[in-house]
């Protein structure tokens, strides 16, 4: 079973896939607690070229190849692996993270979701889990900001926004939370959505 935390800066993305690892351990589950950027060595390289203010200026297509290079040896050396040994995969961003990020920077989305297709070889999510805020608020619960945080409001909207169209674009496959809810009741329905898939 392979599911995706998804979400704008500030979220709780990580609190939530730490919460939703820990109880599948719990129950009995072998869990791989992953994230994107940058959960290989080659991808902690990268991690640090895309968000560092230092690199400045980058081709939208650049910054795309690099998140997609990232996200292919991912797959291939870490979500792949884990799933054919049964494991369950708790990634912390994947696709949907690109598609809004990299896709709110001027490319165009055809063209990026065949990239997509391309570099994760096609490995969908069982479930993706997007958790909801207004970037404003978000953005406020950091001071120090990474190249992509330091980006305007209007950047982070259309990032939100694509998130969300991408969940009303498939039901089936997404959890909406609002990400201002409580912590606790957050991990609940959560867990509540992961359970029925556990069979898998
Ligand atoms: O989730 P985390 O804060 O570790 O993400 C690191 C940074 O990478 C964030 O600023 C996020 O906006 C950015 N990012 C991105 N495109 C992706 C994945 C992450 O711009 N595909």
């Amino acid at each position: 079973v392979f599911v995706c935390l998804e979400g704008g800066e500030g979220a709780g993305k990580s609190t939530q896939a730490k919460a939703l690892a820990g109880w599948l351990t719990e129950v009995g589950h072998t869990v791989r607690l992953t994230f994107e950027p940058g959960d290989t060595a080659v991808g902690r390289e990268l991690r640090r070229i895309v968000l560092d203010p230092a690199t400045g200026d980058l081709s939208a297509r650049t910054e795309a190849l690099l998140y997609a290079a990232d996200k292919a040896e991912h797959v291939d050396t870490v979500v792949r692996p884990a799933l054919e040994r049964g494991e369950v995969v708790v990634t912390d961003r994947y696709v949907d993270s690109s598609l809004a990020y990299q896709g709110s920077g001027g490319l165009d989305r055809a063209g990026l979701e065949a990239m997509l297709r391309w570099s994760t070889d096609d490995l969908r999510p069982h479930l993706t889990v997007l958790l909801d805020l207004e970037p404003r608020q978000g953005l406020g619960r950091f001071t120090e900001r990474d190249r992509i945080e330091q980006r305007d409001l209007d950047y982070h909207a259309r990032v939100r926004q694509v998130l969300l169209d991408l969940a009303d674009d498939d039901p089936a496959h997404y959890l909406v939370l609002d990400a201002r809810l409580p912590v606790d009741e957050v991990t609940a329905a959560i867990r509540a959505r992961v359970e029925p898939l556990l069979g898998q």
